[in-house]
């Protein structure tokens, strides 16, 4: 199982995290309340004392850049015998589109624990921190590693007015996004109880602090996270499953579901497993949320997009954005009108879609353009007279060399196919260019122009009648 292994890790992280006030003095700008930068003013207006939306489901397409959307676009029609270009995802009928500004504060490429700061928080911090604000973590507080002294989040606020909540990702339950609906860590890798140690002493796991979570609805991956004691409490106090035939059949009360020990498979690899896809899922969760006469906040995370496209694997990307899509479109049939659904990414890749392809052209296939000399469609060659994909990453492994094979479209249409790189990195990386911002249902209408990823935390919040 090469693609199931997390490769990278964020231990790089852990000195820069606390201390070094690099690029601090961004802080004041991308906090809420504060008007910013690039902000147009009706976005940082009041927010109306009437709720708007009785629902919230926010989906996290992690590290679903533009360029996947597209590509996933043209993959999903051309498995439905389409040429692709002119097909629809779920969401590109929504009619409030934004553009989203992802950067961390101290970050000009972000990783998805500030990202997801900035969404269920509604302020911007470091790269790698959690639901803990940069000033915090730049005087070296004890108070990061105390979650009581921070800042209330989304999923606080929403428990407070009475809402359910519901938290589904496909990564490991413990992961950035994820996390950031029920957690305050001052640096993701505090996972497990094993992980604190050191400066993090004094902080509570990822997993304790998903055990302590009262939200209605939490299924993912990673139980390997869990000691005994807190799966036992898991087993014990909350409905716990670990299958998609006990999921479904679950009676009510507190569900809780871990359906792997690390990430969950692959939506291209889950088949015959007793894993359950995102949009089923998401299905059992609106169920189960939607008998909350308070109405509920869901977010909804396609959290594997981000790991293939780490190994450039856009095969599996494209997948599990297209899994993203169904679990939308469960969404759309079962939310009722006083529900506000919003599509995103945390951040993007370096994931690029060229070349000239004529129309129809198999996404994941060898550019083949239009001959004008001799009216022919044939296969591109590039400078060292090789064929080339339309698909590829700025960086990575697989990296194309003088003495790289000759591709075929046998090759790179295979599910395990890595896309070429220019620049030569044992893990691809996030992007920092703008994501997407799709969104419908009441509230809706305050996603628009570009906007500060924080300010998503204020569309939501609005919706739901809650002063800023
Ligand atoms: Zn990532």
């Amino acid at each position: 199982m090469p693609y199931n292994t997390p490769a990278f890790s964020f231990k790089w992280l852990s000195s820069s995290i606390l201390g070094l006030g690099s690029a601090f003095m961004l802080t004041a700008c991308a906090t809420t309340g504060t008007a910013s930068p690039g902000q147009t003013s009706g976005q940082t207006a009041k927010t109306s004392p009437a709720p708007q939306a009785k629902n919230v489901i926010l989906f996290i397409g992690d590290g679903m850049g533009i360029s996947t959307i597209t590509a996933a676009r043209i993959f999903d029609g051309q498995s439905q015998g389409k040429k692709g270009e002119e097909h629809e995802l779920a969401f590109d009928t929504f009619e409030n589109v934004a553009l989203i500004k992802t950067y961390n504060v101290n970050a000009q490429v972000p990783d998805s624990a500030g990202t997801a700061t900035a969404m269920m928080s509604g302020y911007k911090t470091n790269i790698g921190a959690i639901n803990v604000p940069p000033a915090l973590l730049e005087a070296r507080s004890a108070d990061v590693c105390n979650p009581a002294a921070l800042p209330d989040t989304m999923t606080q606020r929403a428990q407070s007015a009475g809402k359910a909540v519901g938290i589904l990702s496909t990564a490991r339950i413990t992961h950035a996004t994820p996390a950031a609906m029920y957690g305050h860590v001052p640096l993701r890798d505090l996972e497990a109880d094993t992980d604190i140690k050191g400066p993090f002493a004094g902080c509570s796991s990822l997993a304790q602090q998903m055990v302590g979570s009262q939200a209605e609805v939490i299924m993912g991956g990673g139980s390997k996270e869990f000691s005994n004691a807190q799966m036992q409490t898991l087993k014990t106090d909350f409905i716990y499953v670990d299958t998609k035939t006990d999921m479904k059949r679950a009676k009510t009360g507190k569900l809780r579901g871990l359906f792997n020990r690390d990430h969950m498979s692959y939506e291209a690899d889950r088949a015959g497993s007793q894993e359950p896809s995102l949009a089923e899922m998401t299905s059992v969760a609106i169920d189960r949320l939607g008998t909350d006469k308070d109405g509920y906040v869901l977010m909804v995370e396609a959290g594997r997009v981000d790991h293939a496209h780490h190994d450039t694997n856009a095969y599996r990307a494209l997948t599990d954005a297209q899994a993203l899509n169904e679990a939308v479109k469960v969404a759309k049939a079962k939310a009722g009108a006083d529900t506000l659904i919003l599509v995103t990414a945390d951040h993007s890749h370096v994931f690029t879609m060229a070349g000239y392809p004529v129309r129809g052209n198999p996404i994941l296939g060898l550019v083949k353009g239009f001959n004008r000399e001799t009216r022919t469609i044939d296969i591109t060659e590039a400078e060292d007279g090789k064929p080339f994909t339309t698909l590829g990453y700025h960086n990575g492994p697989n990296v194309r060399e003088a003495d790289s094979p000759a591709l075929t479209d046998n090759m790179v249409q295979d599910k395990d196919y890595r896309q070429q790189t220019a620049v030569n990195l044992n893990y691809e990386t996030h992007a920092g260019e703008d994501v997407a911002l799709f969104a419908t249902g009441p509230g809706a209408e305050k996603v628009r122009g570009v906007m500060e990823q924080n300010k998503i935390y204020n569309v939501m919040a609005a919706a739901m009648g809650w002063e800023d």
